[in-house]
């Protein structure tokens, strides 16, 4: 923790303006739309694109005190309480002070670099040294002048140690890096070919990024690129490769049919052979490197083997399916070992949907007695209808469980009888190990349906949330909105994740969303924003809690109850406070009160209002207004009805831009989904449409595609068939080249028209193969501009019959 005075001296600073020295920093800040902690956040004016110095007075506006900038002309005058400091070079002074602070980290640091790999190997190093150690990694692309800087500041005396990520585009970057990273221990993955990254020669580009290591003492990397003959001879090396002077001795690597690779070395004259679940080159090379660094850092051989069994490329996640008979499947066929199949079962516990739950377990590898008496531990902890078992070893475990027991041989003999097994309303996880190909047994038991799949990660669902509650005083309550369809997004499998997050309300717009809920496990809490008379009995036997926005329906409501002699039923007044949709104008609110203070009926739990633009500052005045007016009118409502409401008035608009709006609970519904309308936060992409190239045809400039002979090409083109139409919620006004998609990475554009289950790409300038997968909207907020909507009316859109598919982990 760092005070303003005690900045000072690091940053180089040749003139400085003072007004509070003790002013306390936890944050450096250089995009004034992303500022979290105001007050204590350093902001310094970057000369990137655009001149950080004209972000002033935002910064100032959101409660930013304190600046380090180079420009002389600021009037400081305008900006009273401010402090400021003035250096030569802005992004030098904040390296300069990331600098100082990874001097008092007295940890260990682990510095990256390399063409390419770096990225996967720092994710893959945190995760294997993640299981004994607290460990501090750069976020995913901080890696260059400015992510170091900001990543180093984030250190702390928490950590057992740290991997930092270095990357250059250009000769003399890296000196710069060093300087801040200091690396006690190097790592460099490889070197490609030079003019990929603007360098001039090979020679160059490798002396230029070892330069990272000018300080450090031991620098591991693979032995085949010869890195070694440009480092200095006091530097330490530790190798893997194929020959004797090599630390690792690679043997032998063996890609095998199951999909993945044997591997045989040989260190300090003990010969080992380990299975990794990969066969590309690049992750071997990849793995290889984590290896060798584990033993570097002392691990024993045998441990590291265990570690490296658990490692995953990123696709490799667990998955929440439909299946056929009503049933949920969780597929997570790639690793059986004990840690993963425990985060399995917190899943399949956390998934309420279904009463009944099955496992189906392979083997496990090394089932010894040890591993067996935990086994048994995990499994009798869960309250499972039945598990089903792969492969002789678990045989022993038959007497020893009281769940209803399947076994089978093998997974062939299981799928052989499989149609025999009654599988009906039930949630069904699939843990085993890659060679059981469990995945055999999921595609059987999962529903078909169409190709375009709308991917949900839960995981960075959960990232999200977390996101926003980290924002949230501890007193201010949370309600989530699932209403349609959580945006698209799912209902039950959304709902129960966000209950087992202990959120404290759900929202849904119609009571029939409420009742799916409820019969999937769902007891929280839940409001219906749009209750009719009609729904009044589902209201009651699910127990929901209706918006209230009219004498018309609360009198309905009151007579209804007033005959099934129920009292005191939870309702929600809502206000209108300018928003014009549903509500009681504040005037109305007087006989409201008289109303409900004589109907013992209907008890109060809430009162809210909705903000018109939250996320506009050009309305701020109004919002204001609407905040105020609905806090005066809540007051007159209390004082008659005689007892304190919960109240809530902000969006997640109002979440990020109105702290003063949070009252007594907030309503958090687009920013949860992963799409930032406000792009101040750091929120993971929640869904990703995708679909695949059914044909591709090679067209003469001159030809037409596609109805109406709307496409009319200008070249000589590749034309892509892809299998999503307006039928699947991708709107016609993408268009003739309105819409963009990406394949592999790359963007291409709509061509013709869109019909109503396909549409056609222009592939011409991109690498593009039949059966590739295609992602539909790359970025949310972008694609819904271009046809003038908002991404909640392409999330909500997204047609019933895309199947979609969930990731956890
Ligand atoms: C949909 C809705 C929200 C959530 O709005 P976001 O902009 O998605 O956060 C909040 N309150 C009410 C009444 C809503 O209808």
């Amino acid at each position: 923790m760092y005070t303003l005075v005690s900045i000072l001296p690091h940053i180089h600073s040749k003139r400085h303006l003072l007004r509070n020295a003790e002013q306390l920093i936890y944050d450096l800040a250089y995009d004034s739309r992303k500022i979290r902690n105001a007050p204590h956040s350093l902001f310094f004016a970057l000369k990137n694109v655009r001149d950080g110095h004209t972000f002033i007075p935002d910064a100032y506006h959101k409660g930013v005190r304190a600046f380090v900038v180079s420009r002389d002309d600021i009037d400081t005058t305008l900006y009273p309480e401010a402090n400021f400091f003035w250096v030569k070079d802005v992004l030098k002074a904040m390296q300069e002070l990331a600098r100082y602070h990874r001097r008092q980290f007295r940890k260990p640091i682990i510095g990256i670099t390399g063409s390419n790999g770096k990225t996967m190997v720092k994710e893959w190093l945190a995760q294997l040294l993640q299981e004994d150690k607290k460990v501090y990694q750069s976020p995913k692309s901080y890696n260059s002048q400015l992510g170091v800087a900001l990543s180093l500041w984030n250190l702390s005396e928490d950590y057992d140690c740290a991997i930092i990520e270095a990357g250059i585009s250009q000769p003399d970057e890296m000196d710069q890096l060093e300087e801040m990273i200091h690396p006690d221990i190097g790592i460099m993955t490889n070197i490609g070919v030079a003019h990929a990254e603007g360098f001039a020669s090979k020679t160059l580009k490798i002396t230029e990024k070892l330069k990272l290591f000018k300080h450090t003492r031991d620098v591991i990397f693979p032995s085949r690129y010869g890195f070694g003959k440009y480092l200095s001879s006091e530097t330490r090396t530790f190798t893997f490769g194929e020959h004797d002077v090599d630390d690792v001795r690679v043997l032998r690597i063996e890609e095998r049919k199951e999909g993945n690779s044997s591997i045989q070395v040989i260190y300090r004259k003990e010969k080992v052979t380990f299975t990794v679940p990969f066969v590309d080159k690049a992750s071997i090379e990849n793995v290889l490197i984590c290896f060798t660094t584990l033993l570097f850092l002392g691990y024993s051989l045998n441990a590291i083997i265990h570690k490296l069994g658990r490692l995953r490329p990123l696709e490799m996640r667990l998955q929440l399916k439909t299946g056929r008979y009503n049933c949920s499947i969780i597929d997570d066929t790639y690793s059986n070992d004990l840690a993963s199949l425990q985060i399995a079962l917190d899943f399949l516990h956390q998934q309420q949907q279904h009463k009944k739950k099955t496992l189906i377990l392979s083997d496990m590898d090394g089932l010894n007695d040890h591993l067996e008496a935990k086994l048994l531990s995990v499994l009798r902890q869960q309250n499972l209808h039945r598990i089903i078992m792969v492969g002789k070893s678990l045989h022993r475990l038959q007497d020893k469980l009281d769940t209803l027991l399947l076994s089978f041989d093998s997974t062939e003999e299981l799928v052989r009888n499989l149609g025999n097994i009654a599988f009906e309303n039930e949630t069904i996880l699939i843990k085993g190990s890659r060679r059981y190909h469990l995945e055999d047994v999921s595609k059987l038991l999962v529903a078909k349906s169409h190709e375009t799949v709308l991917e949900i990660n839960l995981s960075a669902l959960e990232h999200n949330l977390q996101m926003y509650r980290s924002m949230l005083p501890p007193n201010v309550k949370l309600m989530v909105m699932v209403k349609a369809f959580s945006y698209g997004s799912g209902s039950y499998e959304v709902a129960n994740l966000l209950q087992f997050n202990k959120v404290d309300y759900l929202t849904v717009a119609f009571a029939d969303e409420g009742v799916e809920l409820r019969q999937h496990g769902i007891d929280l809490p839940i409001m219906v924003l749009s209750p009719d008379e009609q729904a009044f009995e589902s209201l009651l036997s699910s127990q929901l809690e209706p918006e209230i926005y009219s004498f018309r329906i609360i009198k309905a409501l009151i007579d209804f109850l007033r005959i099934r002699k129920q009292k005191a039923f939870s309702i929600h007044i809502k206000i209108d406070t300018g928003m014009h949709r549903l509500g009681f104008l504040p005037d109305e609110l007087e006989e409201l009160a008289t109303l409900l203070s004589t109907a013992p009926e209907i008890k109060v739990k809430t009162v809210f209002s909705h903000l018109v633009s939250s996320g506009n500052r050009q309305h701020d005045d109004f919002t204001i207004q609407q905040i105020t007016m609905f806090s005066s009118s809540v007051d007159k409502l209390e004082a008659i009805l005689g007892y304190k409401v919960v109240r809530h008035i902000a969006n997640t608009s109002g979440i990020v831009n109105w702290p003063s709006a949070y009252m007594d609970m907030v309503r958090l519904g687009i920013g949860l989904y992963g799409v930032d309308m406000n792009k101040k936060m750091t929120l993971e992409k929640v869904s990703e449409l995708k679909t695949t190239i059914t044909q591709i045809k090679e067209l003469p400039a001159g030809a037409t595609v596609g109805y109406d002979r709307k496409g009319l090409l200008h070249r000589p083109s590749r034309i892509a068939t892809v299998k999503i139409g307006y039928a699947d919620g991708y709107s016609r006004r993408f268009g003739e080249g309105v819409g963009e998609m990406s394949i592999n990475g790359q963007r291409v554009r709509t061509v013709g028209s869109i019909c109503m289950d396909m549409c056609m790409l222009d592939v011409t300038d991109v690498a593009a193969q039949e059966l590739d997968e295609v992602v539909v909207f790359p970025d949310w907020i972008e694609a819904a501009a271009r046809i003038g909507t908002i991404p909640y009316e392409l999330l909500v859109n997204i047609a019933a019959r895309v199947k979609r598919i969930y990731f956890y982990g």
